[in-house]
């Protein structure tokens, strides 16, 4: 027989077990299966005492079956037939009785079938007195031992004293058991030769780490508690460090690659841009400018994440490198999730360049250039225009949605793009655009306000550089928040209404906002949410406020279901204050930039998630008048969804909100859709809680990558880092 290997058939070691647990968790070798962790571990010691008891009491214990019996009866209520089984259990020094109810047959024999004489089991649940004894009444079970695990000649503690300490309880599914996935393990630990051992010696023995066949021993037979952790740390930072090395092994690959080195030119448009600025820059927007202008004049491309509150100004600073590029005989294009911040890029960026911006035109200023806007919905001789001057380059800085991304869009030198918040942004898409740069990679840049914690910025976007932007500009107001529950507080909703209109009777704009559209059952991806009906809709509020509380006031809905010159009619007559009132679903939620706004009330609050809540309220408060946001809500108090608004009220600190978002999220949301399961490689790891030993595993790795970057001396460690490469990880890791 061959010597069974990490990477041997799982059949070798699972025997018939094998498709079941291929089906259940799509293992197919060894090392897979050896990577399948417990998800708990039971201390014999430490289950309940049943000496010590109360009725009421929440008890678990290990204990084993002595007796079963199956009873059918004619349940009373519903007259049908119905089965107990009714079961006496011993732990180590006590006998009780557990009652089972099963409505059908089906149940009834599969759970008698777990109950056999000698099976043993973790059970769980409130005691009660039964005849003298003690009773479980449908206790959880967890069934560890299977039918052929105990003789019937070893009934009694014997039985007990062989179970180990610990016993390990494996994530299972309804057809294949804990015990049989644990027995397939231990074969595979007795049987296998050599473990890989992905961690390099002087980094295990630095980090103060076990070996590899320990690690997998201690974490899945351990002896005591403290062998355990040994392991569970090991693996942990085994997790990390595998994945470091990728992301370190791809910045280096990033590093080497050439660019074109974007070093711009004296008195270029940049320089005349900056003369006449309107503002001066915070200390932040210099630095990060100077961080993203020095990476533009490398020879490599950059790959910068720039993060920053809602306002904080990204948009001047990406401004500025695309005028850097510019500047350099190259184009710059501005990606945005959705036509009205397209729009809105446009509008400001043209606005902001002046006649720096009217290259071609009458009264444009010497090598001024152009600023081409292209969405889905431009008009075809717009369009034209548009993929024109993309191709020919005399647009320095084209300005699009999705549309961007399509194939016949072409650019004469596309050197850097800028992707404006990130998060609504499909890796591919990003990707697809780099493609358009022809020979050399063009420079990239992803904006973001949605904050990011440090560790997840490690691991999922360890391939890229990070800026934070963490001051507002000056001359921001504070924005008050204040929940309205409706719930408790029904009257309270003239008062909003009221404050709306002293908010216009001031000269100020007010955004309303909708989770829903309108009566058509349609929905569109602008939507949150779920379908219920009730939840407040655009196109039944506008009508409504402007026939009742706000008659008289100039209100206009605006969702995603408008075409989209209706759109833009609507967000350029807001923007010039010819509306008082708009009524939007979250269309509006980045980027708009209107300082008169200063007002918001979001209805059904509680649909946003927090990130989207606070997102939604940046958008007033930004032109020096104090900001007011209104969050209106049915949830019940002490609901979560009720305190996760009361969250958003209690606080403006991005940062805190965001941690705040990701704790209520599952870690498969942080990374991705499809991170979740058994092909992440992340088992033990949580990026959220790990901050540390991602930090320890990241500097490993870089200093490892530097001397060794082909891993040539490892061959363990290219091997699993290979295995991740391979995965749907390793594919988001590298496009993110
Ligand atoms: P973000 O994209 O980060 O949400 P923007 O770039 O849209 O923020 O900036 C918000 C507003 O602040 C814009 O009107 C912008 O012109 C203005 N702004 C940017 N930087 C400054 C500054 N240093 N001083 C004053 N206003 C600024
Ligand atoms: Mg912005």
């Amino acid at each position: 027989m061959p010597a069974v290997t990490w990477d041997s058939k799982l059949r070798v070691v699972a025997g018939s077990a094998a498709p079941k647990i291929e089906k259940a968790f799509g293992y197919l070798t060894v090392g897979e299966l050896l990577t399948h962790y417990p998800r708990r571990y039971v201390e014999k010691g430490s289950v309940s005492d049943l000496g010590d008891l109360t009725i009421g009491d929440q008890i678990t214990c290990v204990a084993m079956v002595l007796r079963s019996e199956q009873r059918p009866y004619q349940d009373k209520r519903t007259g049908r037939r119905a089965y107990r089984l009714e079961v006496t259990v011993a732990t180590e020094r006590d006998t009780l009785t557990l009652t089972f109810f099963d409505r059908t047959q089906h149940t009834a024999s599969w759970r008698a079938s777990r109950m056999k004489k000698g099976s043993m089991a973790l059970f769980s649940g409130k005691v009660g007195r039964f005849r003298d004894g003690w009773q479980l009444v449908n206790p959880q079970t967890e069934v560890f031992e299977g039918d052929d695990a105990v003789e019937e000649a070893d009934l009694g503690l014997a039985a007990f004293d062989a179970m180990p300490d610990l016993v390990t309880l494996y994530p299972a599914t309804a057809s294949l058991h804990s015990w049989q996935i644990q027995k397939a393990i231990h074969l595979a630990l007795a049987m296998i030769e050599e473990v890989p051992e992905p961690l390099p010696e002087d980094v295990r023995r630095r980090h103060d780490l076990v070996d590899a066949r320990t690690a997998l021993e201690w974490i899945h037979r351990p002896d005591s508690v403290e062998q355990r952790r040994a392991a569970e740390e090991r693996l942990r930072f085994q997790e990390a460090f595998v994945t470091q090395v990728v992301l370190a092994g791809r910045r280096q690959e990033l590093r080497a690659l050439a660019a074109e080195p974007r070093t711009g030119r004296p008195d270029g448009l940049l320089d005349r841009f900056d003369a006449r600025l309107p503002f001066t820059l915070t200390a932040g927007q210099e630095q990060v400018s100077a961080e993203i202008l020095g990476d533009l004049a490398a020879g490599h491309p950059m790959h910068r994440l720039l993060q920053g509150e809602v306002g904080s100004g990204k948009t001047v600073v990406a401004l500025r490198a695309m005028l850097r590029v510019v500047d350099s005989g190259g184009q710059a294009a501005l990606l945005a999730p959705t036509e009205v911040l397209a729009q809105q890029h446009h509008r400001s960026v043209t606005a902001l360049l002046g006649d720096l911006a009217a290259g071609g035109m009458l009264g444009g200023a010497a090598d001024a250039t152009t600023v081409a806007l292209l969405t889905g919905s431009s008009g075809a001789a717009a369009r034209r225009s548009a993929l024109l001057d993309a191709a020919s380059g005399a647009a320095g800085i084209v300005i699009g949605t999705h549309a961007l991304l399509e194939e016949r869009v072409q650019f004469a030198d596309l050197g850097l793009v800028v992707v404006d918040e990130q998060h609504r942004f499909g890796v591919e898409q990003r990707a697809a655009l780099a493609e358009k740069a022809g020979v050399t990679p063009p420079h990239v840049l992803v904006m973001t306000a949605t904050p990011i914690p440090r560790t997840v910025a490690m691991t999922v976007f360890g391939d890229l550089e990070t800026s934070t932007l963490s001051e507002l500009p000056g001359g921001r107001a504070p924005i008050q928040t204040t929940v309205v529950p409706l719930a408790e507080q029904p009257a309270w909703i003239d008062r909003v209404w009221a404050r709306v209109r002293e908010e216009v009777e001031a000269g100020r704009q007010c955004y309303v906002v909708c989770p829903r559209i309108g009566d058509d059952a349609r929905r569109t991806g602008e939507e949150t949410g779920s379908d219920e009906a009730g939840l407040t809709a655009v196109e039944e509020l506008a009508p409504m406020l402007a026939t009742g509380p706000l008659d008289g006031l100039r209100v206009e809905p605006l969702h995603g279901r408008q075409p989209a010159d209706r759109k833009e009619h609507t967000m350029r007559d807001f923007a010039a204050g010819r509306v008082d009132v708009l009524v939007s679903t979250t269309v509006i939620e980045v980027g708009v930039d209107v300082a008169n706004a200063t007002a918001m009330v979001i209805f059904d609050a509680d649909r946003f998630g927090v990130s989207q809540l606070h997102q939604l309220r940046g958008r007033v408060g930004r032109g020096g008048h104090a900001g007011l946001c209104l969050l209106v809500t049915s949830a019940e108090q002490g609901s979560p969804a009720r305190e996760r608004v009361g969250a958003v009220a209690a606080t403006t600190d991005g940062f805190e909100l965001s941690r705040l978002d990701l704790e209520q999220r599952r870690e498969g949301d942080v990374l991705g859709a499809s991170q979740s399961g058994t092909r992440s490689g992340l088992r033990l790891l949580s990026v959220l809680r790990d901050e540390d030993v991602i930090a320890r595993a990241r500097a490993a790795a870089e200093t490892l990558v530097e001397a060794d970057p082909t891993l040539g001396e490892q061959p363990d460690l290219r091997a699993a880092v290979q295995r991740l490469r391979e995965t749907e990880q390793a594919d988001f890791l590298e496009k993110a």
